[in-house]
Protein backbone atom coordinates (compact mmCIF):
# COMPACT_ATOMS: atom_id res chain seq x y z
CA UNK A 1 0.00 0.00 0.00
CA UNK A 2 3.17 2.08 0.22
CA UNK A 3 4.25 1.65 -3.18
CA UNK A 4 2.44 4.67 -5.02
CA UNK A 5 5.12 6.81 -2.35
CA UNK A 6 8.09 5.39 -3.57
CA UNK A 7 8.04 7.55 -7.32
CA UNK A 8 6.89 10.58 -5.36
CA UNK A 9 9.88 10.35 -2.64
CA UNK A 10 12.18 9.70 -5.31
CA UNK A 11 10.86 12.70 -7.27
CA UNK A 12 11.09 15.18 -4.11
CA UNK A 13 14.59 13.58 -3.82
CA UNK A 14 15.35 14.19 -7.73
CA UNK A 15 14.61 17.58 -6.99
CA UNK A 16 16.54 18.84 -4.38
CA UNK A 17 19.45 19.24 -7.08
CA UNK A 18 16.93 21.70 -8.75
CA UNK A 19 15.56 23.21 -5.68
CA UNK A 20 19.47 24.29 -4.68
CA UNK A 21 20.00 25.71 -7.98
CA UNK A 22 16.83 27.55 -7.62
CA UNK A 23 17.76 28.67 -4.07
CA UNK A 24 21.13 29.83 -5.06
CA UNK A 25 19.94 31.40 -7.83
CA UNK A 26 16.94 33.26 -5.72
CA UNK A 27 19.94 34.54 -3.71
CA UNK A 28 21.58 36.13 -6.77
CA UNK A 29 18.15 37.70 -7.75
CA UNK A 30 17.31 39.50 -4.66
CA UNK A 31 21.23 40.39 -4.42
CA UNK A 32 21.44 41.77 -7.70
CA UNK A 33 17.66 43.41 -8.05
CA UNK A 34 16.29 46.08 -6.11
CA UNK A 35 13.24 47.35 -7.48
CA UNK A 36 10.37 45.75 -6.28
CA UNK A 37 8.91 45.29 -9.79
CA UNK A 38 12.11 44.20 -11.43
CA UNK A 39 12.88 41.78 -8.64
CA UNK A 40 9.66 40.16 -8.17
CA UNK A 41 9.29 39.60 -12.08
CA UNK A 42 12.84 38.10 -12.03
CA UNK A 43 11.90 35.81 -9.26
CA UNK A 44 8.71 34.63 -11.10
CA UNK A 45 11.08 33.89 -14.49
CA UNK A 46 12.87 31.34 -12.04
CA UNK A 47 10.60 29.75 -10.41
CA UNK A 48 8.43 29.64 -13.91
CA UNK A 49 11.43 28.03 -15.70
CA UNK A 50 12.30 25.49 -12.82
CA UNK A 51 8.33 24.69 -12.63
CA UNK A 52 8.62 24.10 -15.89
CA UNK A 53 11.91 21.91 -16.07
CA UNK A 54 10.35 20.11 -13.12
CA UNK A 55 7.50 19.46 -15.65
CA UNK A 56 9.70 17.89 -18.14
CA UNK A 57 10.80 15.21 -15.87
CA UNK A 58 7.17 14.23 -14.30
CA UNK A 59 6.41 11.29 -12.26
CA UNK A 60 3.33 9.73 -15.19
CA UNK A 61 0.30 8.53 -13.16
CA UNK A 62 -1.59 7.97 -16.03
CA UNK A 63 -1.95 8.52 -19.33
CA UNK A 64 -1.44 12.57 -19.66
CA UNK A 65 -1.81 12.79 -15.93
CA UNK A 66 1.56 13.95 -14.80
CA UNK A 67 2.59 15.06 -10.83
CA UNK A 68 5.66 17.03 -10.24
CA UNK A 69 7.05 20.08 -8.63
CA UNK A 70 5.52 22.17 -10.20
CA UNK A 71 3.19 22.62 -7.81
CA UNK A 72 5.59 23.86 -4.78
CA UNK A 73 7.50 26.20 -6.82
CA UNK A 74 4.45 27.62 -8.13
CA UNK A 75 2.65 28.10 -4.77
CA UNK A 76 6.09 29.34 -2.80
CA UNK A 77 6.30 32.13 -5.90
CA UNK A 78 3.74 34.71 -4.18
CA UNK A 79 5.41 34.55 -0.41
CA UNK A 80 8.93 34.58 -2.14
CA UNK A 81 8.70 37.24 -4.75
CA UNK A 82 4.85 38.76 -4.69
CA UNK A 83 1.73 39.16 -6.99
CA UNK A 84 3.66 39.78 -10.11
CA UNK A 85 6.14 36.51 -9.62
CA UNK A 86 3.28 34.45 -9.02
CA UNK A 87 1.21 35.89 -12.08
CA UNK A 88 4.34 34.87 -13.79
CA UNK A 89 5.37 31.85 -12.89
CA UNK A 90 1.54 30.45 -13.63
CA UNK A 91 1.97 31.64 -17.37
CA UNK A 92 4.70 30.55 -17.99
CA UNK A 93 3.37 26.77 -16.13
CA UNK A 94 0.33 27.14 -18.32
CA UNK A 95 2.07 27.94 -21.76
CA UNK A 96 4.39 24.96 -21.19
CA UNK A 97 1.45 22.99 -20.00
CA UNK A 98 -0.23 23.29 -22.59
CA UNK A 99 2.69 22.64 -24.80
CA UNK A 100 3.50 19.18 -23.38
CA UNK A 101 -0.11 18.10 -24.31
CA UNK A 102 -2.13 14.75 -23.50
CA UNK A 103 -5.28 14.06 -22.62
CA UNK A 104 -4.33 15.43 -18.81
CA UNK A 105 -3.80 19.15 -20.57
CA UNK A 106 -7.08 20.57 -19.28
CA UNK A 107 -6.94 19.11 -15.79
CA UNK A 108 -3.53 20.35 -15.74
CA UNK A 109 -4.23 23.78 -16.78
CA UNK A 110 -7.04 24.47 -14.34
CA UNK A 111 -4.23 22.70 -11.29
CA UNK A 112 -2.17 25.34 -12.18
CA UNK A 113 -4.34 27.75 -11.50
CA UNK A 114 -5.57 26.61 -8.44
CA UNK A 115 -2.21 26.60 -7.36
CA UNK A 116 -1.39 29.78 -8.67
CA UNK A 117 -4.41 31.61 -6.94
CA UNK A 118 -3.75 29.52 -3.41
CA UNK A 119 -0.28 30.77 -3.52
CA UNK A 120 -1.64 34.59 -4.43
CA UNK A 121 -4.65 34.17 -1.63
CA UNK A 122 -1.67 33.06 1.05
CA UNK A 123 0.31 35.93 0.34
CA UNK A 124 -2.32 38.66 0.73
CA UNK A 125 -4.10 37.18 3.74
CA UNK A 126 -1.03 36.65 6.09
CA UNK A 127 1.83 39.30 4.16
CA UNK A 128 3.68 39.33 7.08
CA UNK A 129 7.80 40.48 6.82
CA UNK A 130 8.72 36.59 7.59
CA UNK A 131 7.25 33.59 7.19
CA UNK A 132 6.99 31.20 10.20
CA UNK A 133 7.40 27.13 9.51
CA UNK A 134 3.43 27.23 10.67
CA UNK A 135 3.01 29.48 7.39
CA UNK A 136 4.36 26.50 5.43
CA UNK A 137 2.40 23.87 6.90
CA UNK A 138 -0.91 25.70 6.00
CA UNK A 139 0.56 26.26 2.49
CA UNK A 140 1.53 23.00 1.97
CA UNK A 141 -2.18 21.31 3.08
CA UNK A 142 -3.75 24.11 1.00
CA UNK A 143 -2.21 23.63 -2.25
CA UNK A 144 -3.02 19.87 -2.60
CA UNK A 145 -6.39 20.99 -3.38
CA UNK A 146 -5.45 21.55 -6.76
CA UNK A 147 -5.56 17.50 -7.11
CA UNK A 148 -9.28 18.26 -7.24
CA UNK A 149 -8.87 19.56 -10.93
CA UNK A 150 -8.77 16.40 -11.86
CA UNK A 151 -12.30 15.90 -11.90
CA UNK A 152 -12.46 17.47 -14.78
CA UNK A 153 -11.66 14.28 -16.14
CA UNK A 154 -15.33 12.02 -16.27
CA UNK A 155 -15.75 10.98 -12.43
CA UNK A 156 -15.43 7.30 -12.85
CA UNK A 157 -11.54 8.18 -14.60
CA UNK A 158 -11.00 10.97 -12.15
CA UNK A 159 -11.96 8.96 -8.61
CA UNK A 160 -9.35 6.14 -8.59
CA UNK A 161 -6.91 8.54 -9.21
CA UNK A 162 -7.46 10.49 -6.70
CA UNK A 163 -8.11 7.47 -4.18
CA UNK A 164 -4.59 6.71 -5.23
CA UNK A 165 -2.57 9.75 -5.50
CA UNK A 166 -4.14 12.19 -2.54
CA UNK A 167 -2.52 11.00 0.59
CA UNK A 168 0.89 10.93 -1.71
CA UNK A 169 0.67 14.41 -2.96
CA UNK A 170 -0.27 15.65 0.70
CA UNK A 171 2.95 14.20 1.96
CA UNK A 172 4.71 15.67 -1.13
CA UNK A 173 3.17 18.79 -0.53
CA UNK A 174 3.35 19.91 2.59
CA UNK A 175 7.56 18.11 3.38
CA UNK A 176 8.32 19.56 -0.32
CA UNK A 177 6.86 23.55 0.44
CA UNK A 178 8.78 23.14 4.10
CA UNK A 179 12.10 22.04 2.60
CA UNK A 180 11.98 24.12 -0.03
CA UNK A 181 10.99 26.97 1.84
CA UNK A 182 13.27 26.67 4.42
CA UNK A 183 15.89 26.94 1.70
CA UNK A 184 14.64 30.22 0.21
CA UNK A 185 14.28 31.35 3.81
CA UNK A 186 17.85 30.72 4.61
CA UNK A 187 18.79 31.99 1.12
CA UNK A 188 16.94 35.50 2.12
CA UNK A 189 18.45 35.48 5.20
CA UNK A 190 21.92 35.15 4.22
CA UNK A 191 21.46 37.96 1.51
CA UNK A 192 19.99 40.05 3.86
CA UNK A 193 22.69 39.64 6.86
CA UNK A 194 25.35 40.41 4.36
CA UNK A 195 23.65 43.32 2.92
CA UNK A 196 23.45 44.67 6.56
CA UNK A 197 27.14 43.83 7.72
CA UNK A 198 27.97 45.77 3.83
CA UNK A 199 26.09 48.84 4.74
CA UNK A 200 27.29 48.95 8.21
CA UNK A 201 31.12 48.37 7.39
CA UNK A 202 31.03 51.49 5.33
CA UNK A 203 28.33 54.00 7.19
CA UNK A 204 29.25 56.40 10.02
CA UNK A 205 26.71 55.43 12.62
CA UNK A 206 26.53 58.84 14.62
CA UNK A 207 25.81 60.86 11.01
CA UNK A 208 24.50 57.98 8.71
CA UNK A 209 27.22 59.45 6.32
CA UNK A 210 29.19 56.53 4.40
CA UNK A 211 32.75 56.23 6.27
CA UNK A 212 36.39 57.36 5.36
CA UNK A 213 36.50 53.33 4.50
CA UNK A 214 33.89 53.85 1.30
CA UNK A 215 34.96 57.92 0.53
CA UNK A 216 38.46 56.45 0.24
CA UNK A 217 37.40 53.16 -2.04
CA UNK A 218 35.17 55.19 -4.17
CA UNK A 219 37.58 58.38 -4.85
CA UNK A 220 40.31 55.71 -5.84
CA UNK A 221 38.00 54.77 -8.71
CA UNK A 222 37.31 58.19 -9.29
CA UNK A 223 40.97 59.14 -9.16
CA UNK A 224 42.48 56.17 -11.20
CA UNK A 225 39.43 56.82 -14.21
CA UNK A 226 40.18 60.21 -14.09
CA UNK A 227 44.06 59.54 -14.41
CA UNK A 228 43.65 57.02 -17.26
CA UNK A 229 40.91 59.06 -19.02
CA UNK A 230 43.24 62.12 -18.66
CA UNK A 231 40.14 64.50 -19.33
CA UNK A 232 37.55 63.57 -16.66
CA UNK A 233 37.26 66.03 -14.38
CA UNK A 234 36.49 65.55 -10.31
CA UNK A 235 36.67 67.70 -7.24
CA UNK A 236 36.71 67.04 -3.50
CA UNK A 237 35.68 69.96 -0.79
CA UNK A 238 36.65 68.88 2.70
CA UNK A 239 34.64 70.89 5.01
CA UNK A 240 35.69 71.19 8.82
CA UNK A 241 33.27 72.68 11.72
CA UNK A 242 34.63 75.72 13.47
CA UNK A 243 35.88 75.66 16.82
CA UNK A 244 34.08 72.36 17.49
CA UNK A 245 35.99 71.98 20.61
CA UNK A 246 34.48 75.00 22.18
CA UNK A 247 31.20 73.96 21.41
CA UNK A 248 31.61 70.57 23.35
CA UNK A 249 33.12 72.42 25.81
CA UNK A 250 29.67 75.14 26.18
CA UNK A 251 26.92 72.59 25.21
CA UNK A 252 28.42 69.51 26.22
CA UNK A 253 29.28 66.46 24.36
CA UNK A 254 25.93 65.22 23.10
CA UNK A 255 24.73 68.34 21.97
CA UNK A 256 27.65 68.89 19.97
CA UNK A 257 27.36 65.34 18.22
CA UNK A 258 23.67 66.72 17.28
CA UNK A 259 25.14 69.73 15.52
CA UNK A 260 27.40 67.25 13.40
CA UNK A 261 24.52 65.30 12.61
CA UNK A 262 22.45 68.35 11.59
CA UNK A 263 25.47 69.30 9.87
CA UNK A 264 25.35 66.28 8.13
CA UNK A 265 21.85 66.54 6.97
CA UNK A 266 22.04 70.37 5.52
CA UNK A 267 25.12 68.89 3.57
CA UNK A 268 23.53 65.61 2.31
CA UNK A 269 19.95 68.06 1.27
CA UNK A 270 22.26 70.18 -1.18
CA UNK A 271 24.73 68.07 -2.54
CA UNK A 272 23.85 66.44 -5.96
CA UNK A 273 23.00 62.50 -6.25
CA UNK A 274 26.15 61.76 -7.84
CA UNK A 275 28.12 63.39 -5.36
CA UNK A 276 29.52 61.18 -2.29
CA UNK A 277 29.52 63.20 1.26
CA UNK A 278 31.55 61.06 3.87
CA UNK A 279 32.90 62.16 7.80
CA UNK A 280 35.78 61.64 7.13
CA UNK A 281 37.30 62.30 10.56
CA UNK A 282 35.86 63.62 13.92
CA UNK A 283 34.23 66.91 11.97
CA UNK A 284 35.21 66.78 9.22
CA UNK A 285 33.11 65.60 6.49
CA UNK A 286 34.64 65.04 2.77
CA UNK A 287 32.46 65.25 -0.60
CA UNK A 288 33.85 63.41 -3.77
CA UNK A 289 31.90 65.39 -6.48
CA UNK A 290 32.63 63.54 -9.53
CA UNK A 291 32.69 65.70 -13.21
CA UNK A 292 32.13 68.83 -10.78
CA UNK A 293 35.01 71.13 -12.04
CA UNK A 294 36.36 73.72 -9.36
CA UNK A 295 33.94 76.42 -9.66
CA UNK A 296 30.68 73.79 -9.58
CA UNK A 297 32.59 72.54 -5.89
CA UNK A 298 33.24 75.95 -4.90
CA UNK A 299 29.49 76.46 -5.71
CA UNK A 300 28.34 73.85 -3.51
CA UNK A 301 30.92 74.60 -0.78
CA UNK A 302 29.63 78.34 -0.33
CA UNK A 303 25.89 76.96 -0.39
CA UNK A 304 26.94 74.60 2.80
CA UNK A 305 28.77 77.19 4.22
CA UNK A 306 25.92 79.76 3.99
CA UNK A 307 23.31 77.55 4.66
CA UNK A 308 25.23 76.44 7.74
CA UNK A 309 26.28 80.03 9.00
CA UNK A 310 22.06 80.71 8.33
CA UNK A 311 21.32 77.84 10.64
CA UNK A 312 20.30 77.96 14.24
CA UNK A 313 21.10 75.18 16.55
CA UNK A 314 18.37 74.39 19.15
CA UNK A 315 19.80 72.94 22.37
CA UNK A 316 16.44 72.85 24.45
CA UNK A 317 16.60 76.37 26.23
CA UNK A 318 19.57 78.60 24.05
CA UNK A 319 20.25 78.25 20.13
CA UNK A 320 23.44 78.25 19.08
CA UNK A 321 25.57 79.56 16.11
CA UNK A 322 27.91 77.60 14.14
CA UNK A 323 29.81 77.84 11.28
CA UNK A 324 32.36 75.60 8.87
CA UNK A 325 35.26 76.34 6.45
CA UNK A 326 36.26 74.63 3.66
CA UNK A 327 39.04 73.67 1.22
CA UNK A 328 38.08 72.51 -2.31
CA UNK A 329 40.66 70.66 -4.65
CA UNK A 330 40.14 69.68 -8.30
CA UNK A 331 41.87 67.29 -10.18
CA UNK A 332 44.11 68.09 -12.80
CA UNK A 333 46.94 65.94 -14.83
CA UNK A 334 49.35 66.80 -12.88
CA UNK A 335 48.14 64.95 -9.77
CA UNK A 336 49.85 61.96 -8.93
CA UNK A 337 48.06 60.72 -6.85
CA UNK A 338 44.19 60.63 -4.75
CA UNK A 339 47.12 61.68 -1.55
CA UNK A 340 47.66 64.81 -3.82
CA UNK A 341 44.41 65.85 -3.74
CA UNK A 342 43.30 65.09 -0.23
CA UNK A 343 46.24 67.30 1.17
CA UNK A 344 45.71 70.26 -1.68
CA UNK A 345 42.12 70.48 -0.30
CA UNK A 346 43.36 70.35 3.15
CA UNK A 347 45.87 73.15 2.93
CA UNK A 348 43.33 75.31 1.64
CA UNK A 349 41.34 74.33 4.32
CA UNK A 350 43.55 75.35 7.38
CA UNK A 351 44.07 78.35 5.03
CA UNK A 352 40.15 78.90 5.12
CA UNK A 353 41.07 78.45 9.26
CA UNK A 354 43.85 80.74 8.77
CA UNK A 355 41.54 84.05 7.59
CA UNK A 356 39.59 83.59 9.86
CA UNK A 357 36.98 80.53 9.34
CA UNK A 358 33.34 80.54 7.90
CA UNK A 359 35.20 80.93 4.60
CA UNK A 360 36.01 78.73 1.39
CA UNK A 361 39.39 78.31 -0.38
CA UNK A 362 40.67 76.50 -3.14
CA UNK A 363 43.60 74.76 -3.91
CA UNK A 364 46.13 76.84 -5.42
CA UNK A 365 46.85 73.97 -8.16
CA UNK A 366 42.87 73.99 -9.31
CA UNK A 367 42.62 77.70 -9.16
P1 LIG B 1 38.93 74.56 14.25
O1 LIG B 1 38.02 75.69 13.99
O2 LIG B 1 40.35 74.93 14.08
O3 LIG B 1 38.58 73.38 13.45
O4 LIG B 1 38.76 74.19 15.78
P2 LIG B 1 38.15 72.91 16.41
O5 LIG B 1 37.90 73.14 17.83
O6 LIG B 1 36.97 72.49 15.60
O7 LIG B 1 39.28 71.85 16.13
P3 LIG B 1 39.97 70.78 17.06
O8 LIG B 1 40.65 69.84 16.12
O9 LIG B 1 40.82 71.47 18.10
O10 LIG B 1 38.82 70.04 17.79
C1 LIG B 1 37.95 69.17 17.19
C2 LIG B 1 37.00 68.68 18.22
O11 LIG B 1 35.99 67.85 17.65
C3 LIG B 1 37.67 67.85 19.28
C4 LIG B 1 36.79 66.65 19.46
O12 LIG B 1 36.44 66.43 20.80
C5 LIG B 1 35.56 67.00 18.69
N1 LIG B 1 34.92 65.81 18.11
C6 LIG B 1 35.44 64.93 17.27
N2 LIG B 1 34.53 63.96 16.97
C7 LIG B 1 33.42 64.26 17.69
C8 LIG B 1 32.15 63.63 17.85
O13 LIG B 1 31.84 62.58 17.25
N3 LIG B 1 31.24 64.21 18.67
C9 LIG B 1 31.54 65.35 19.34
N4 LIG B 1 30.60 65.88 20.11
N5 LIG B 1 32.73 65.94 19.22
C10 LIG B 1 33.67 65.42 18.42
MG1 LIG C 1 37.10 72.03 13.56
MG1 LIG D 1 39.12 69.09 12.50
Amino acid sequence: MYAEYFPVVSDLVHRLGLVALVSMAYGSIIRAFHGPMTRSLMVGLLFGCSAVISMLDPVIIDDGIIVDARSILLALSAPFGGVVAVLVSTTLTIISRILIGGSGVYAGVVGILIIGSISLIFTLVYRPKVYSWKHFVILGLTVPLYTLSIFVLPFERAMPIFQRMALPMLTLSVTGIILISMFLHRERLRVDRVKTLEVDAHTDPLTNLANRRLFDRVARRTFRKAASTGGEVFSLVMIDIDSFKSINDHWGHSNGDLVLIEISTIIRSLVRKADLVARYGGEEIAILMPTADAGEAMAMAEAIRRRVNETFFDFGRTQAHVTVSAGVSTFTSQHQSLTDLIEEADVALYRAKRLGRNRIELASMAA
